[in-house]
Formats: structure tokens, sequence, C-alpha cells
């Protein structure tokens, strides 16, 4: 079995770069195989493209005449490009991308065979539903599921295939994808940000939100991967003891990237520009073989369309270079897991940043009552903020190894907190005088100075304000950005609507209009006291002082998904129509389902190498000591008391933890099956897996760990953690 090691060590030690391709300007080959609106333009009549972008604008359902003509057009464009296919390309609820190839084929009946794409095959297409995730809203008789084009996203050309970005919903209507409600939300918060900027600027008429996210990823040897059934089964070592040397030195992060990874990130760059991803920045992280991708942002639906498209090219990619990305949150113990921070703000069609302070009082009251309703929305909904990015890859990340704590709280940075501390002080219902005010318009005044040298930074804050943006950090880094967007969004319009009204309220009651919004915004900043936290997110005294305060502390998976189904949830979830109850519960469910099979998938994988591979290497180094003793004695009998009582120490432990390896699988394997034939329901049986079988994993891993550190390293039969992260 070492032998599967040892070859994989040689070949991964003699790996050269892949032949670096010369390649066009980022300039000229930028977004050369997507549909863009420009490409719009040229391959549509005038009235055609007018027509595209009234609908576009007011997010009517597109008549069939001018769907045509687009199918018309994208497929010219796309056959030109030596396009064959076509997909309706969509993001199902098991976090990856769907698409099903169909070719341009089709017979006429004279025989010919011509290129055929119709508006219809443009809308709307049907694909199985049943083979996805749908906690339960499929049924039996009726397991067909449509998409239906998002002309807010452009097609593209992946390869040869033409791919059109749709939601994903059940025939019966309800969305079985992270698109669906996620544009829902995105029409919410433009609509209740664009209200709020009119107390501001009347010009104000569409609000957008933006993403730029930041990916982070590892990347191992193909080869070195292929002799880990963990990391190919589970995308990640289910065993592994550190490496005498890994991260402490610091000595990756922002190092010099090694050639073999430049050459894999210069392709993955060159593919994302053509498919028209803004990538910009790549660095080494902080773990060894951790590396990070950022674009610049762009709206948050498209972003989340990128960001998709970049993990799945990314993977392609990476084999290409005979490397594999791990896109999972923590794939080596006691190092730093991967995120994908999400930065987040809103951006109004007068180009302003709603986030960013800007150049008079005016516009920085506007600043800071998206700054504060934006926290007052993370205070109402912290738990469903933590709902809505929990897994089990990233319950294994967050609170260690410089991830963010799985506490919710929002880090404003020192002198805003310093101001909005000086409003709470000075505003209160009754009237201001003339002085007061002067003197609080003055000092919000000051923000962009301060600002200035805002380099506050804390790293423990699963949401930081970051100057001209917040940053959600607790986004696992395999995950779909959309899950988040969708509850950040959502309940920022909630807010948003909130301090609309209750501003309105004073108004109607005579207070003046500035001084209506210091009122209501100091409430707020009041409310948020319990939500802001400026300290190390990481000690005790938080995790003690976070209780106090009520906010959720449970740091697991299955405890965390609770808040979707809390009243508050629903009234911002149903009640703002991004879900109906049913397609709550069955997310819900879902998030279950793939917590329980992925849970299980891990614990079988693990019983099995448990058992095929270390138990067998142990006992045969085992029986080399074993030898050794017996030689001893005859040989050396007078020294054997000395020498022997070493030995036959290593021998009992070995002893030990092959035994107790095997009690403890079969214990696993026992709890497994009790949770199976308790439980019918998915949720109590993930539950029960959480509660029962989860703990093995890490109590098997401990034994084996130790072993690995007693057996031979000529006969280990898995690549260990110091070849697996370190490059020659
Ligand atoms: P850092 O590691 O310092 O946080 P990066 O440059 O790695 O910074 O990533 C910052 C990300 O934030 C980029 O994707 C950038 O485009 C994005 N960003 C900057 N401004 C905004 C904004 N107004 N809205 C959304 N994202 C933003
Ligand atoms: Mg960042």
């Amino acid at each position: 079995m070492a032998k599967i090691r040892f070859s994989a060590l040689q070949e991964a030690a003699t790996r050269q770069p892949v032949e670096r391709k010369v390649h066009g300007r980022v300039s000229e080959v930028f977004g050369c195989d997507v549909f863009t609106i420009e490409k719009m333009r040229q391959y549509l009549s005038r009235e055609a493209f007018r027509q595209l972008e009234r609908t576009m604008a007011e997010g009517e359902a597109m008549d069939r005449g001018l769907a045509d003509q687009i199918a018309a057009a994208m497929k010219a464009w796309a056959v030109s490009k030596g396009a064959t296919h076509y997909t309706h390309w969509f993001h199902p609820l098991n976090g990856a991308t769907a698409e099903k190839h169909d070719g341009f084929i089709d017979v006429q009946e004279n025989g010919n065979i011509i290129e055929a794409f119709d508006g219809r095959m443009l809308v709307q297409q049907e694909p199985d539903a049943s083979s996805f995730p749908n906690g339960g809203i499929r049924n039996t008789f009726e397991a067909r599921g449509y998409t239906a084009w998002d002309p807010g996203s452009p097609a593209f050309i992946n390869r040869n295939t033409l791919c059109i970005p749709t939601v994903f919903v059940a025939y019966t209507g309800e969305a079985l994808d992270y698109k669906t409600p996620m544009l829902k939300a995105l029409a919410l918060i433009d609509r209740a940000a664009v209200e709020v900027c009119q107390y501001f600027d009347k010009e104000v008429r569409k609000v957008i939100a933006t993403l730029g996210w930041e990916q982070e990823y590892f990347l191992v040897d193909e080869a070195l991967f292929n002799a880990r059934p963990d990391l190919k089964l589970c995308g990640r070592t289910l065993m592994g003891h550190s490496s005498a040397k890994d991260q402490q030195l610091e000595d990756h992060y922002f190092g010099a990237i090694p050639e073999r990874v430049e050459a894999f990130m210069e392709e993955l760059e060159q593919e994302c520009h053509r498919l028209g991803i803004p990538v910009k920045t790549r660095h080494n992280e902080v773990a060894p073989n951790q590396f990070e991708l950022a674009p610049i942002f762009e709206e948050a639906n498209l972003a989340v369309d990128h960001n998709q498209l970049l993990m799945s090219t990314m993977k392609r990619v990476a084999k290409h270079h005979r490397f594999r990305a791990l896109l999972h949150e923590k794939p080596f113990k006691g190092i730093n897991g991967s995120g994908k921070h999400n930065n987040w703000s809103l951006l109004t069609d007068t180009g302003v940043n709603l986030l960013s302070p800007g150049k008079n009082p005016k516009s920085n009251m506007q600043f800071l009552v998206f700054l504060v309703t934006t926290t007052k929305a993370v205070l109402e909904h912290e738990a469903l903020f933590k709902a809505c990015i929990v897994s089990l890859g990233n319950e294994r990340r967050l609170g260690g190894d410089e991830a963010p704590p799985v506490i919710m709280s929002v880090f404003l940075g020192q002198q805003l907190d310093a101001i909005l501390d000086e409003i709470e002080q000075k505003v209160s219902s009754r009237k201001m005088s003339p002085d007061e005010k002067t003197e609080l318009k003055l000092n919000v005044g000051k923000i962009p100075e301060i600002m200035r040298d805002n380099t506050d930074r804390n790293r423990t804050s699963p949401f930081a304000f970051t100057g001209n943006r917040f940053e959600f950090r607790a986004v696992g880094s395999s995950a779909n950005c959309g899950a988040a967007m969708t509850i950040l969004n959502a309940a920022v319009a909630e807010q948003l609507t909130a301090f609309k009204q209750e501003t309105d309220a004073l108004i109607d009651k005579g207070v003046k209009k500035d001084e209506a919004i210091f009122q209501t915004l100091r409430r707020y900043i009041i409310a948020c006291r319990k939500i802001r936290f400026e300290g190390n997110g990481y000690s005790r005294e938080w995790h003690e002082e976070a209780a106090r305060r009520g906010l959720s502390v449970d740091n697991g998976c299955i405890g965390a998904l609770r808040a979707y189904l809390t009243p508050k949830a629903r009234k911002l979830l149903v009640g703002m129509g991004i879900f109906t109850e049913r397609e709550l519960e069955a997310r819900y469910e879902i998030k279950h389902e793939i917590y329980l099979k992925k849970l299980q998938i891990e614990s079988r994988v693990l019983g099995d190498l448990a058992l095929n591979h270390i138990i067998p290497t142990a006992i045969r180094y085992q029986n080399t000591l074993i030898e050794n003793v017996r030689g001893l004695k005859e040989i050396l009998p007078g020294m054997y008391d000395e020498v022997g009582t070493v030995q036959l120490k290593a021998i009992r432990e070995i002893s030990e933890h092959i035994t107790e390896i095997r009690t403890l699988v079969d214990e696993m394997t026992e709890a497994r099956k009790h949770a199976n034939n308790t439980f019918a329901d998915t949720t109590a049986r993930a539950a029960a897996y959480a509660e029962t079988v989860l703990p093995y994993l890490d109590r098997i891993r401990y034994r084996i760990d130790k072993l690995e550190l007693l057996v031979d390293d000529e006969i280990w039969p898995l690549p260990k953690y110091r070849e697996l992260l370190f490059f020659k």
C-alpha cells in the first residue's frame, strides 16, 4: 500500500510547470465568450433591442416574438464562435451548478440537418427535478421542473456550449435553486433603498447591491490527491498528523507564488477574463498551499453567477496543471480553513456608494443611515445570518485558526463607533438647540477625514465594516453566495423599510426631516449596541459576554439551522415574499439532508480507511517490533531488560490504538444504524447523526494520528500532511 504513496511522491516531485501560453491583453480578451449587452445591440434589430431593454428594466416576462429574435441572435453569435450545444445553467440546492446540454442540431422535413435554437428553447427548459435536492416539494407523479432565463445575467460560451443562466423551479412553482429567492431579495432592497435615498437625493431611481467575493482555496498535487481516498471522496482529510512545520512562521502569506501555481493562476485568470469575470487579485494565503482569488465587485446577481462559474472553472483548470483545487472549508486540521468573504455594498444609479462616506454632512447622514440600518439588520436576524452560512464543512472552520467565530457581531471601527456614541448622547426626542445641531452636523461632516485613517482591521469579526463596504466573512469557501446574499439583502431591506416608516411617522407629527432622521437613527443606534463588538472575537470573555447579550452562541450546524423556522425568520422571509412556507421548510430540510449525507459519507470513508489501511499497517509494524524483541532476547539476553522494555512499550501502545480504533469504528457503525433505523424523518436523522456519529470522527482520527507518529514511515500508506502541503 505504501507503494502508492511513494510513487505518488515521486510523481509529484518531478512535476514540471505546464508551459505558459502567450495570450492577449486583458482589454482584448475580456468578455469575448459572453453575449454581452453590447453584442446584443449588434446582433438585434434596433426595435428588438429597445424592447429587451424595457423588459429587463421592468423585470417583465418576455413575449415569444422577442424571445425568438434574441434566440436567433444568440445562436448566430454562438455558432460563429464554434458552439455546438446549448444549455440552461442553474444553481440547484446541492451547491453546484447544473447543465444539461442539447445540440443545436435539428432535422428539417427534407432531411437536411440545420442548427436550430428558438425562443422557446431560450426561455424555458424542462430538466427532471427529481434528481436534485427538493426537500419533499417534488411529488413522485410530477417530477418535472423547469428553468427560465434570467436576462440579468448574460449568456456565455463555456468550451463549446452556449450557457444560459436560469432560475430553476418545480413544476408546481416552488423555487428549487439559490437564484430565485436572491432575485426577490435584490428587488426588495432596490425598492427599500430608493425610498430611503429620497430623503437625501430625489434623483435616485435604482439601487443595486454589489458583491465582491474573495475565494480562498487549496491546491494539492494530483498524484498525492489520488492517493488519499478521503480527499477524493470527502474533499477533506479525515486523518493526518500535523506537519512539524506548517503556518507558524507565516512565511507563505503573500510569499512568492510557486511557478507551477503561477502557471495555473495565469490560465485560470485568462479563462475567467474570457468569461467576463473581472478577477484581479491573487496571492498566497496563510496556510501552506492555500491561495486566494478576488475579482472587482459587480452587481450581486452577476457576481454570484460568476463565483459559481469560477469554482467550476478553477477545478477544471487545476486538473490541466495536475493539481486538484480544494474548495472545502477545512481540508486540513490544525491550519487555516478557507472562506469566501462577501464584500457587500449598495450603489445608486447616480453612482453613489451608499456605504461610502460622502463629501458633506447630508451625504454623510445618508451614509450613517445605511451603515446603521445594516447593523440593525444583523442584530435582528443574527441567528439567520448564521443559519445561511453553516454547513458540515463550515462547522469545522468557524471559530478557529483565523476563521470568524460562530457568534455574529458587527465591527465598525473605533472612529465610527465614536460617532455613533456621540449621536446617541447628543440627540434626544426633545428639540435640539441650534448650537447642538451645528456641532453634530460638523462632526458628521468630518467622517471622510476620520475614515482616511480608519486602518482598523479586525480579523476576528464575522461581519466587519471595511471603509466603504461590509465584509461578511463567515461564508464558507464552497458555498453558493446566493444563500448569504438572500438573507443579507432581505434583512437590510426590511430594516430600511422600517426606518422609513418610523421616520415618516415623526415627520407626520411635525418633526423636521433632519431631526426625524436623527431621532430614528439614535433609536437604531441604541438597539444596535447589542450586536456591535470591537474586541477580540476569539476570546472566552466575548463568548460569555455574547451569551449574556442573548446572541446565538450555538456552534453546531444543526442547531444554527433552526433559525430558519423561527417566527422572526418567517416574518422576514415569508412575509416579504422571498419564500413560501413550503419553500422555506423544503430548504430547511435540504440543508439537513446535505449535512446528513456528507456526514454519512465521511463516516463510512473513515471506517473503511481505518480498517483497511491503518490497522493492517499498524499490525505489520507491530509484527516487526515483536520479531525484533524476540531476536533481542535470543541474541542479547544480557541487554534485553533495558532495550526490550522500551520496545514492548511501543508494541503495547500500538496494540491499544488498534483495539481502540476497532472498537470506535464498530460503535460508529452502530450509531449510524441506530440513527437510520430510528428516524425516518431527514431532519431528525441529521440531528441524530450530528449528536451520535460526528463525535466518533475526531476520536478515531486522534488514534490514527498517534499511530502515524509511531509506525515506520516506509510503510505508512497515505501521503502525510508535510507531503500534501508543501511543493518542491
Ligand atoms: P481585502 O483582502 O483587503 O479585504 P481584497 O482586495 O482581497 O481586499 O478584496 C476586496 C474585495 O472587495 C474585492 O473583490 C473588491 O472588488 C470588493 N469591493 C470593494 N469595494 C466594494 C463595494 N463597494 N461593494 C462590493 N464589493 C467591494
Ligand atoms: Mg477582504
